[in-house]
């Protein structure tokens, strides 16, 4: 069969310069397509499309696979309702078919309940055998102990950054948390590290993403993935939890030695009754400055990640947000308006207090208010928000910032520059 697999590139409309930009230097790019390619059966013919300048409804396909996230729903939708009007057998996958299964199979053939990767080949065999079911559900069919991804044997235009994946699922189960929430998104998964080892000797780049929920989750898994990656000599950044980085220091010395340049970290609200409220175990906001300082001494950079319109957040968090991120001394910070996913807590919550003022999932992007804040208007939400993204990125701010990183070495500062370079041109005043 002739199989065409959308990456979620595809469905993110940027106009020609922003798609070179964004292809070249993003770190937001999804490995999913590639690692769906790698599990077809070697008989069929894959094309993945990683954006949507080569879309044709006409082409010939006998199957058109869509993985996407919530923010690109409806897209996603839009797209396969095309292509089933052009004749095409479409299946979709990913969180929001997770969370919403039977609002996904209005859109398609066949929907595809948690692990795509598990999924697909059975569903392929059914397809062949002209006995498609209209839904796969991961629950349904035993798992594989061992997580299977991999695929870098399909070229990616994304020429600087390659994107990698060890370790998968996230047991914390915060209350906004939409991949740790789906279905066994809360179950911890790894590669085996020679896998991975095999996948970082042919990945061309030198600089690598590690798409992983959080490297801080098994350390011994991570020390001694760390160690094997020494002789490699690539520079990576990665995510991981405060309650490790604050205190293990030899976890940040095996990273730093195996390229790490830059730590990604959720540090989400400076209210403990917050972080109490929405389940956030693993962070307890006295040992915020202990870990910007523990990655700082180690030489790498740290990226801030902070949430607001918690319930328990009023008008005055912005403040209290901007007197203690200056204390951190964070190398670059990216804020969001919270965002009730479905199949979280959270959203669940939402809608039992007739909260949800919106179900189009475009808005779903951490950028938009789609609920009703408790103790704050969504003026006060958006204006709260705009003014300390605004404030945090002015150009004066960023500058300080990136010739402050220079003290941690020539990579770390490029991934500040870099980070903080996109954080301006994603300024709320372009879309609020
Ligand atoms: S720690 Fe991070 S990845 Fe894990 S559940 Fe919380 S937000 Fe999700």
């Amino acid at each position: 069969m002739k199989l065409l697999i959308l990456g979620e590139n595809c469905l993110i409309n940027l106009s020609s310069f922003n798609r070179s930009i964004f292809t070249t230097f993003s770190l937001i790019a999804s490995i999913y397509a590639r690692q769906i390619a790698a599990v077809t059966p070697k008989k069929h013919t894959v094309i993945v499309l990683e954006n949507n300048e080569n879309i044709n409804y006409n082409e010939e396909y006998d199957c058109v696979h869509i993985h996407f996230k919530t923010g690109l729903a409806k897209e996603a939708y839009k797209m396969a309702d095309e292509y089933r009007k052009a004749g095409k057998i479409v299946i979709l996958s990913g969180t929001h078919t997770t969370a919403l299964p039977e609002e996904a199979k209005t859109h398609a053939d066949s929907v595809l309940i948690g692990s795509a990767e598990h999924l697909w080949p059975i569903a392929l065999k059914d397809l062949e055998k002209g006995k498609l079911k209209p839904i796969y559900d991961s629950k349904n069919y035993n798992k594989p102990d061992t997580l299977i991804t991999k695929n870098f044997e399909i070229p990616t235009n994304q020429t600087i950054i390659g994107i990698i994946e060890a370790t998968r699922g996230c047991p914390y189960k915060c209350d906004f948390c939409q991949e740790s929430n789906v279905q066994s998104g809360s179950i911890f998964q790894v590669r085996p590290i020679e896998e991975i080892i095999k996948d970082i000797k042919k990945i061309p780049q030198k600089f690598l993403f590690f798409c992983d929920a959080s490297l801080t989750i098994d350390t011994t898994y991570t020390k001694k993935l760390f160690r094997k990656m020494k002789p490699f000599h690539k520079k990576f950044i990665c995510e991981g939890n405060a309650d490790v980085l604050a205190k293990d220091e030899e976890l940040l010395k095996l990273a730093y030695e195996a390229g790490c340049i830059e730590w990604t970290v959720g540090f989400e609200s400076f209210s403990q009754q917050t972080l109490v409220d929405i389940n956030k175990k693993t962070n307890t906001i006295e040992e915020f400055a202990k870990v910007v300082k523990n990655i700082h001494k180690y030489k790498m950079a740290v990226l801030g990640n902070f949430i607001f319109g918690f319930d328990q957040d009023t008008p005055n968090i912005f403040q209290l947000t901007r007197d203690n991120i200056k204390k951190l001394g964070l190398d670059s910070a990216r804020f969001a308006i919270l965002t009730p996913y479905p199949g979280t807590p959270l959203f669940n919550k939402m809608e039992k207090e007739s909260r949800i003022t919106t179900y189009d999932w475009s808005k779903y992007n951490r950028k938009n208010v789609v609920f009703k804040p408790k103790n704050m208007t969504v003026e006060e939400l958006k204006i709260g928000f705009k003014k300390i993204s605004e404030d945090f990125n002015s150009i004066s701010n960023l500058i300080y910032r990136d010739i402050r990183s220079l003290k941690y070495g020539i990579y770390p500062f490029l991934s500040t520059v870099e980070r903080n370079i996109e954080s301006y041109l994603n300024r709320p005043k372009k879309w609020l």
